[in-house]
C-alpha cells in the first residue's frame, strides 16, 4: 500500500449529482449534448436498501425495457438470495440439518464460491457463515452490554466457512455441523448489481449503472468520458471525501458509519472479525474497485475486518482498494497504488 497516511481532506466537493444517501455518488463528467441517448432511471426498495438503475439506449423505448427488465431480475435475485426469505435456497440451507445435501441455484453457487474464494484468500476474516456473531453483537447492542464469553464461543463454534461443502458437480451445499447459517448480506447485492448490469448490456446498453446503496456497477462512460463516482467523507456522509473516475467497473465502499451499534460509550461494526469473534476495528470505510460487484462488495467487507494486513491478498484478486481511517486531527487515508490512477480523469 502507498498513500497519504497522513491526508486531511478539504472541505466537500462538487459532485453531489444524484441519490439518496448512499455510500456512492455518481454523475457523468460530461455536459449532454442534444444527441445524447435517451437516458432512463428508476430508483425503487430492494436489497434492504434504495436501488437505483440509469441506462441510456438508442430510443427510450428500449432503455425503459432494459431498466425495467433489471429490476425485475434484482427483485427474482433477491428473493433466491436473501435469509429472510423463506422459499430461498438461503433460507433452505438454514433450515437443513447437518449432513444433508441441499440442492441450490446456479446463483446461490456462484455466490457461495466467491465468498468461499475470499474466505481463503482473508484466512476466514470473510466468512458467509458469521450470523450468530453478527446476532450476538446485534443484541449486545440493543442491550447497550457486551455479550458474556460463553455466549460469545458457543456463537463461535457455529462459524466456518469450512463448515459448508460446496459440491459444484451436483450442485449442492452440505453443512457439516448443526447450528451453522449462510448470510449472504456481504456480497449478494453486489453480485445481484453485477447481474443487472450484465442484463442491461445484452440490451445493448453501452452506459448506464445499477446502484444498491453503494454497491455500484457501471457500464461503459458518459459519452467519450468516464463516470465520476464521489465516495463519502465517513466523519459526515453527505459530505464527499474523494472522488474516483472509471468506465466498466464496480465500486464499493463498505463503512462502519451508517450502522454500528454503542455499547458503554463504545462504538461498535456491524462488521465482525469471525478470527476473534468481535466486531471488526479497522478502517471506517473502504472502497474497492473491482471488474464485478461480487469481488467488489465482498472485499470492502473481507478489508474492513482486515484493514492493511489483506492488502495484499486482495491485489492478488485484482481488487484496488482506499482505506478512510477517522482520525483525531483528520481523515487518514490508506489506498493501493492502482487506486491512485483511478483519480486521474
Ligand atoms: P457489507 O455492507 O457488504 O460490508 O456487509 C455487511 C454485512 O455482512 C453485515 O451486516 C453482516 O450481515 C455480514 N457480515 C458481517 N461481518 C462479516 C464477515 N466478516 N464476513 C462476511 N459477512 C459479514
Ligand atoms: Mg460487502
Amino acid at each position: 500500500m502507498s498513500g497519504n497516511r497522513r491526508f486531511s481532506f478539504a472541505a466537500a466537493a462538487v459532485f453531489l449529482c444524484a441519490g439518496a444517501l448512499v455510500a456512492l455518488r455518481y454523475c457523468g463528467a460530461a455536459q449532454a449534448p442534444s444527441a445524447t441517448p435517451p437516458n432512463v432511471e428508476t430508483t425503487f426498495s430492494a436489497l434492504g436498501t434504495f436501488v437505483t438503475i440509469r441506462a441510456a439506449a438508442p430510443d427510450e423505448a428500449a432503455a425503459r425495457e432494459a431498466v425495467e427488465g433489471a429490476t425485475e431480475l434484482i427483485k427474482r435475485l433477491e428473493k433466491r438470495l436473501s435469509r429472510y426469505d423463506d422459499e430461498s435456497d438461503v433460507s433452505a440451507i438454514n433450515r437443513a440439518g447437518a449432513g444433508a445435501k441441499v440442492p441450490v441455484s446456479d446463483e446461490t453457487l456462484d455466490v457461495l464460491l466467491k465468498a468461499a474464494e475470499i474466505s481463503e484468500a482473508t484466512g476466514g476474516a470473510f466468512d458467509v457463515t458469521v450470523g450468530p456473531l453478527v446476532e450476538l453483537w446485534k443484541a449486545a447492542g440493543k442491550a447497550e452490554k457486551l455479550p458474556d464469553e460463553k455466549a460469545l464461543q458457543e456463537a463461535r463454534s457455529k462459524v466456518s466457512h469450512k463448515h459448508l461443502e460446496i459440491d459444484r458437480e451436483a450442485r449442492t451445499v452440505t453443512k457439516l455441523h448443526d447450528g451453522v447459517s449462510v448470510d449472504l448480506g456481504a456480497i449478494a447485492k453486489g453480485y445481484i448489481a453485477e447481474r443487472a448490469a450484465a442484463f442491461l448490456r445484452s440490451k445493448g446498453v453501452k452506459s448506464g449503472l445499477v446502484d444498491a446503496g453503494g454497491d455500484g456497477v457501471f457500464i461503459g462512460g458518459v459519452e467519450d468520458r468516464p463516470w465520476r463516482i464521489g465516495v463519502l467523507d465517513p466523519r459526515n456522509p453527505p459530505e464527499i471525501a474523494d472522488a474516483v473516475f472509471l468506465r466498466d467497473a464496480a465500486v464499493v465502499t463498505s463503512g462502519n458509519y451508517a450502522r454500528f451499534s454503542t455499547i458503554e460509550g463504545k462504538r461498535y461494526s456491524h462488521i465482525i472479525d469471525p478470527r476473534s469473534g468481535r466486531p471488526a476495528e479497522g478502517p471506517d470505510s473502504v472502497t474497492v474497485i473491482a471488474k464485478d460487484g461480487a469481488t467488489a462488495d465482498g472485499w470492502a467487507t473481507a478489508l474492513s475486518v482486515t484493514g492493511e494486513e489483506g492488502a495484499a491478498a486482495a491485489r492478488a484478486a485484482g481488487v484496488e482498494c482506499m482505506m478512510l481511517f477517522v482520525e483525531e486531527d483528520g481523515l487518514m487515508r490508506v489506498e493501493s497504488p492502482g487506486f491512485t490512477g483511478y483519480r486521474k480523469e
